[in-house]
C-alpha cells in the first residue's frame, strides 16, 4: 500500500509546500472531534507558483500523444486503488459516508478514469473536420479540431469526496483533454484530498510527465479559490458545489481582464411529477422504498435528490405520502460536517414555520448525539403555495423533501412553466397517460438537463450519453459535468487554414493511420470507410 502519512501541506508541482500557519482542521463527522494534521491557507505566492507550473507543464503536455494521456489516466486509476484502506478510512472519518458507499464511489472514480482513457485513445471527441480547397468556389483548405484549452482550476464538492474531488470528474476530463490542473482542496475533507494528491503525483512521476501538471492548494477562507480563478494563467474553471459558491466564482471570473469559461454544477430540487394512473391499483406501493432510498441516499446530500414531489389529490397519493413520511422522519442522519447540519436545521425550521413539517419526536430527540446528526424532515404544501412562493424551489441539502398536492394536472404544468432550471425532472405515468404527459415533457426539455421516465433521479451514470447540468441556477455553462461529453469543457475548436500537411496536427492530415471518425468534405469517415 502507498505511503499515506498526512503532512498538512500543499502540493505544488510535485513538491510539498508548507502553509504559513495552520488555520483549520478536518472534523470527524461522527464525533465532532478535530482531526490531525492542521492545514492552512495557500499564500498568494504559492497560488501563483502552482499556476506558473501548470502553465509550463501545459505547453509540454498538450503535445503528448493520446496514448501517453490515456496511460496517465489508467495509472491514476491504479494508484487510487493502491491507496487502499487508508484512503477509505480517512474519507469515512471526514465524511461519515460509510465504507460501502465509499467503496462504490472509489470504483466509480476508477471506472471514470479508465473510460476517459478509452475516449482519448479513440480520439473521436476531437471532431476533426477537413474541408479541402475548392478552386471553383475560391474556397481555401480549412481543417479544424478541438484542442486543450490550458491550465484548469478545479473545485470539488463535499458530498463526493472521491468521484467529484481531486481525482474526480473535472480533473480527469481536463487531463484527458490535454490540460494541466490546479485543485482547490475542499476544506471538509482535506486529508482525503491530500491522499488523492499523492496518487496523482505518483502517477505523473511513473508516466515521466511534467510535475506541474497537477497542484493541490488548501484553504478554508474563500480567498484561495477567488485568487486561483483570477490568476491569468488559468484558462477554465470546473466547479461543483453550492449555488452561492458557484455564483461567487463566476463573479470573480467576471472581474478578470481576460474572461474565461467557468463550468459550475450546483444544486436543484429535481421535481418529480406523478400522473394519477402511475399510483393507482397499488402501483404506488413498490415506489415507497425506491422514493425513500432516493430522498435519503447519501443522507439526502445529493445534488439530484428529489426535493419536490407533485401529485394529484387522490387516495393513493396520500397513502404514498404517509408511508414515505413515516419511513423518512423516523430516521436520523449524520451529515458531512457541522456547517451543513446547521444550515439544514436552520432552513427546515424556517420552512416549518411556513407549512406543515413532519419530524418524528423520537428521531428529533436522538439528534443531540452529534453536531452533524439531524432527523429526516418532510413538508406538505399545496400547488397554490408552490406557485406563489419561490422559496419552495430552494434546495435544502439533507434528508428532506416537499409533497405538493395539486388539484389538477394543469397545476403541474403551470409549475413546470415557471420553474427554475434544474438538473433533473422525473415523470411517473402509465402508457394510457402518454398524451397527458406530452405538454409537460415539452416544457421540461427547456428547463432541465436530464428527464427520467418512471424512475427517481439519484444515481448519475458515468457514460457517453449522460447530461449532468441544466439551465441556471442548476449550472453555469450548457455542458455536462459527468460522462465523456464533459471533456469538451476543457477544449476549444481551432481551425487551420491553408497549411501544408507537415505543419498540421496528425489528426488533420490527409493520410491518417488511426481509425478516427472525421468529417471530410461534409461526409463522415472512419478510417477510409465513408459512413
Ligand atoms: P460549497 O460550500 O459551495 O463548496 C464547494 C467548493 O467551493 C469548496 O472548495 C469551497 O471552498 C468553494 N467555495 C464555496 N464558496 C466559495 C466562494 N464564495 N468563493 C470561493 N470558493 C468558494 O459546496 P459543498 O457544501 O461542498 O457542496 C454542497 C452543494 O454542492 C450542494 O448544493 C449540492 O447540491 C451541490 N452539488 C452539486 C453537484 C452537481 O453535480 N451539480 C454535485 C454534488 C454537490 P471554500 O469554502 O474553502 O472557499
Amino acid at each position: 500500500m502507498a505511503d499515506v502519512k498526512l503532512t498538512g501541506q500543499h502540493w505544488i508541482a510535485g513538491s510539498l509546500a508548507p502553509p504559513r500557519e495552520e488555520s483549520f482542521r478536518a472534523t470527524c463527522a461522527e464525533t465532532g472531534a478535530f482531526l490531525e494534521p492542521g492545514y492552512g491557507e495557500a499564500t498568494p505566492e504559492q497560488i501563483s507558483a502552482a499556476c506558473e507550473a501548470a502553465s509550463s507543464a501545459f505547453h509540454e503536455y498538450r503535445n503528448v500523444a493520446a496514448e501517453g494521456r490515456a496511460r496517465l489516466l489508467e495509472t491514476i486509476a491504479d494508484e487510487v486503488l493502491a491507496a487502499g484502506d487508508a484512503l477509505l478510512d480517512r474519507c469515512h472519518l471526514e465524511t461519515a459516508l460509510g465504507r460501502d458507499r465509499l467503496m462504490f464511489e472509489r470504483q466509480r472514480t476508477v471506472n471514470q478514469a479508465r473510460l476517459f482513457a478509452q475516449v482519448v485513445r479513440e480520439g473521436h471527441w476531437t471532431e476533426p473536420r477537413l474541408d479541402h480547397a475548392d478552386a471553383t468556389r475560391q474556397a481555401p483548405d480549412c481543417r479544424s479540431m478541438w484542442l486543450p484549452i490550458g491550465p484548469v482550476a478545479v473545485f470539488g464538492a463535499s458530498n463526493f469526496p472521491l468521484a467529484i474531488s481531486v481525482v474526480g470528474n473535472d480533473t480527469i476530463a481536463a487531463l484527458a483533454a490535454g490540460c494541466s490542473v490546479v485543485v482547490k482542496a475542499h476544506p471538509g475533507h482535506p486529508g482525503t484530498c491530500e491522499i488523492l494528491a499523492g496518487c496523482l503525483n505518483r502517477a505523473i512521476r511513473r508516466c515521466a510527465l511534467p510535475a506541474g501538471l497537477f497542484s493541490l492548494l488548501h484553504g478554508v477562507s474563500h480567498e484561495v479559490g477567488q485568487s486561483l480563478v483570477q490568476n491569468p494563467r488559468i484558462q477554465a474553471v470546473g466547479f461543483t458545489g453550492s449555488l452561492t459558491g458557484g455564483r461567487a466564482l463566476y463573479d470573480a471570473v467576471g472581474r478578470r481582464a481576460q474572461l474565461i469559461p467557468i463550468y459550475a454544477e450546483m444544486g436543484s430540487v429535481n421535481p418529480v411529477f406523478f400522473f394519477p394512473q402511475a399510483l393507482r391499483n397499488d402501483r404506488w406501493q413498490p415506489l415507497v422504498a425506491k422514493l425513500v432510498g432516493s430522498i435519503t441516499a447519501g443522507c439526502g446530500q445529493m445534488c439530484t435528490q428529489p426535493g419536490l414531489l407533485l401529485g394529484l389529490k387522490q387516495t393513493e397519493w396520500q397513502e404514498l405520502r404517509r408511508e414515505v413520511q413515516a419511513k423518512v422522519t423516523d430516521q436520523t442522519f449524520t451529515l458531512l460536517h457541522p456547517g451543513i447540519a446547521k444550515a439544514f436545521r436552520q432552513l427546515t425550521a424556517e420552512r416549518g414555520a411556513q407549512a406543515i413539517s413532519i419530524t418524528s419526536m423520537a428521531a428529533a430527540q436522538k439528534t443531540s448525539e452529534s453536531d452533524c446528526c439531524v432527523p429526516g424532515v418532510i413538508f406538505e404544501a399545496t400547488a397554490t403555495e408552490l406557485l406563489e412562493h419561490t422559496h419552495w424551489e430552494e434546495e435544502i441539502f439533507g434528508p428532506s423533501t416537499v409533497f405538493v398536492e395539486c388539484e389538477e394536472v394543469q397545476q403541474m404544468l403551470a409549475y413546470a412553466q415557471q420553474m427554475k432550471g434544474s438538473l433533473t425532472a422525473s415523470i411517473f405515468a402509465t402508457d394510457d397517460e402518454i398524451e397527458l404527459v406530452r405538454p409537460l415533457l415539452d416544457v421540461l426539455q427547456t428547463k432541465v438537463g436530464r428527464i427520467i421516465f418512471n424512475g427517481f433521479p439519484t444515481g448519475v451514470q458515468v457514460n457517453h450519453a449522460m447530461m449532468h447540468g441544466g439551465p441556471y441556477p442548476a449550472a453555469i455553462g450548457n455542458m455536462t459535468s459527468i460522462g465523456t461529453g464533459s471533456i469538451k469543457r476543457f477544449a476549444r475548436p481551432v481551425c487551420f487554414q491553408g497549411f501544408p500537411e507537415r505543419l498540421l496536427p496528425e489528426t488533420l492530415r490527409d493520410n491518417l493511420s488511426a481509425p478516427t471518425l472525421r468529417m471530410i468534405d461534409g461526409q463522415y469517415q472512419l478510417g477510409s470507410a465513408v459512413i
